[in-house]
């Protein structure tokens, strides 16, 4: 079986360094907002090109967080995409604020700037673009946007770490970003882990207080914050892993190349990297009108894939109160009817490569899926 993402095999191939950091931590005797962390943030500030990073418990957290350190909180919306994991809206909703979603494009399943326009609000505060799949958002006129009507644009970067938009890396895109370091993203901790980064200099020291019970000086705590650090462990896997980052990066850009070049004219749509966009891949999404049948045979050809997601947002029980129904948001509800993510991942061999792009034509051949440009885009 060819897995979807061998992280059991990414991480053990650097077993010699990841116990050393881990002795190293062991050694100094301090485990929370240390040495390690410290060193982590810097590094990975200057990876996004960013002036600050602050090192948090995951990436829900950073999200959440730079709302607060913005002072968004009940009677405020703030802008997200119909087309994104949970935890973009529960961010929103974790602040007291209300998520009002909105559509992709169905070019790149990223926010569409012109649907953001107009779902603002005179309660409009922040947009909250999510890099999607690795792929950057068109962040031009969404910082056009928020200029001309004063809201705050927070990247959303969970999927995006050193994916760029005309030479510059996510995380440096926004006036503040949220980054996740759980196991399964491109830069993963061997725990949950995350971080903001932000060229702000004011934000930047609101959120380390924020991230440490509202405190800056021990037992002096100047506002109600929160418990939501990086634990020293976690900050020095991630600094053996990021120096792989942009290797591992490299790599899934090579097997990307090669789904596309060999994946075209199966009846699939395959990913559209815009003009200006580095994308990190952090998944490689086709879409299939007959999605469930593909993957069910994949599965039998002994390949694994997975769907990112098979329920949007607004149509989760935990929403209800929203008042969304099936039919509120139908290119998101289509999207999330059709994709399907192939195998993707540093590890992945260049013959496990062939083997996925093999059954895949025989599978879609055996479908006999209906051409492209005729399936279902809406
Ligand atoms: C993974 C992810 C998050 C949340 O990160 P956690 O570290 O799991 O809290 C947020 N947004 C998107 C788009 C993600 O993919």
């Amino acid at each position: 079986m060819i897995p979807f993402l061998d992280l059991k095999g990414l991480n053990l191939s650097l077993a010699p360094e990841l116990q050393a950091a881990s002795a190293r931590v062991l050694e100094s005797g301090w485990f929370v907002l240390g040495q390690e962390v410290e060193d982590f943030e810097a590094e990975f500030a200057d990876y996004c090109q960013a002036d600050h990073a602050i090192a948090v418990a995951n990436g829900l957290d950073a999200l959440h967080l730079i709302l607060r350190a913005y002072d968004i909180g009940p009677g405020d919306e703030v802008i997200v995409p119909t087309n994104t994991y949970i935890a973009t809206w529960l961010a929103v909703s974790y602040a007291g604020a209300r998520p009002v979603p909105v559509e992709p494009l169905l070019s790149t399943y990223n926010m569409d700037p012109a649907a953001i326009e107009a779902a603002i609000t005179p309660r409009t505060r922040a947009i909250m673009p999510v890099h999607l799949y690795g792929q950057t958002a068109r962040m031009a006129p969404i910082m056009a946007l928020a200029e001309r009507h004063g809201l705050k644009v927070i990247e959303d970067a969970a999927q995006s770490h050193g994916a760029s938009q005309h030479g510059r890396r996510a995380g440096s895109l926004g006036h503040a970003a949220g980054f996740s370091f759980y196991p399964g993203k491109n830069l993963g901790a061997l725990g949950d882990g995350g971080a903001i980064t932000t060229s702000d200099p004011v934000l930047a020291h609101r959120l380390r207080r924020l991230r440490n019970y509202g405190s800056r000086t021990k037992y002096q705590n100047d506002e109600k914050g929160f418990n939501s650090r990086l634990d020293e462990l976690q900050a020095a896997f991630l600094r053996v892993k990021l120096r792989r980052l942009d290797d591992w990066n490299q790599r899934r850009r090579q097997i990307a190349e090669r789904y596309l070049a060999t994946l075209d004219g199966l009846g699939l749509i395959l990913p559209h990297v815009e003009p200006g966009n580095v994308t990190c891949w952090h998944l490689f999404v086709v879409r299939c009108v007959r999605r469930d049948e593909l993957h069910t045979a994949l599965l039998e050809a002994g390949v694994q894939t997975a769907i990112h997601y098979p329920i949007p947002p607004h149509l989760q029980p935990a929403y209800a109160d929203l008042g969304h129904t099936e039919g509120s948001f139908p290119l998101s509800e289509c999207l999330h009817r059709e994709v399907l993510s192939l195998p993707m991942g540093p590890t992945l061999s260049d013959d496990e490569v062939a083997e996925v792009i093999a059954a895949i034509t025989r599978v879609a051949t055996l479908l006999d899926l209906p051409a492209t440009t005729a399936s279902s885009a809406v």
